[in-house]
């Protein structure tokens, strides 16, 4: 009798450790899904290679002022602790040399490297090319993406408050790399080239900080 009763005992006793047990693992897992530390973001510079983009009168070539503006602002994203993944680091283009389309393939490697990074968001750096009296940094996003068009709307804001030059509302951009990434992404145009005044001032070191710096604030406003 005693016999049979310690053996109830212990059987009660693993099929609560069972229990536990298995309650244990179902929280571990749940944990593990719990929003990252960490948010990761792509900086695209826009152009590259034998693509220049805009050219201003001074002769200031787009492509290499998104590149300094690219990464001036993953500096100070890194420094906040978002993990940054950079689409070019030099003045080359993505495309492959054999390409037929060598727009076509850039704009595709860009694609692959936002979509393999597991994006939170994307941020693409231009410079905008109109009249010669066309001013102001101004942040685009895709048509119909409300997540984007607030990410958009956060950095716009900043811009208005602080900077010198900015144009006083965003706009929706048909331009592929907001509308073939799935991950919400704002295209910044942070000033016109095609403006004498205003390339002097996008070439100048500290503006390019003044940019960087309110595009981070609205992405932090984003996020909290
Ligand atoms: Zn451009």
């Amino acid at each position: 009798m005693a016999f049979i009763l310690h053996k109830k005992t212990i059987l009660m006793f693993l099929a609560f450790f069972l229990i536990f047990a298995i309650i244990t693992s179902c929280a571990k897992i749940i944990l593990a899904g719990s929003p990252k530390a960490k948010y990761t973001i792509v900086i695209d510079a826009g152009h590259g290679g034998i693509d220049g983009g805009s050219v201003g009168k001074n002769g200031s070539i787009e492509a290499e002022l998104n590149l300094e503006y690219a990464k001036t602002l993953k500096t100070m994203m890194s420094d906040f602790g978002f993990n940054v993944v950079m689409t070019r680091e030099n003045e080359n283009g993505l495309y492959s040399p054999l390409a037929k389309n060598k727009k076509k393939d850039d704009m595709k490697k860009r694609k692959e490297i936002i979509e393999k990074s597991n994006a939170d968001f994307v941020i693409s750096i231009h410079m905008n090319s109109y009249t010669s009296y066309s001013h102001g940094a101004q942040v685009f996003y895709g048509a119909g993406d409300e997540t984007s068009k607030a990410l958009a709307q956060k950095i716009q804001d900043y811009f208005i408050k602080n900077l010198v030059s900015a144009r006083q509302e965003i706009k929706v951009g048909d331009y592929y790399i907001l509308n073939a990434i799935k991950a919400p992404s704002v295209l910044v145009e942070c000033g016109f080239l095609s403006n004498p005044a205003e390339e002097k001032l996008l070439a100048s070191d500290e503006y390019k900080k003044e940019v960087c710096y309110n595009i981070l604030l609205g992405v932090l406003s984003f996020f909290s």
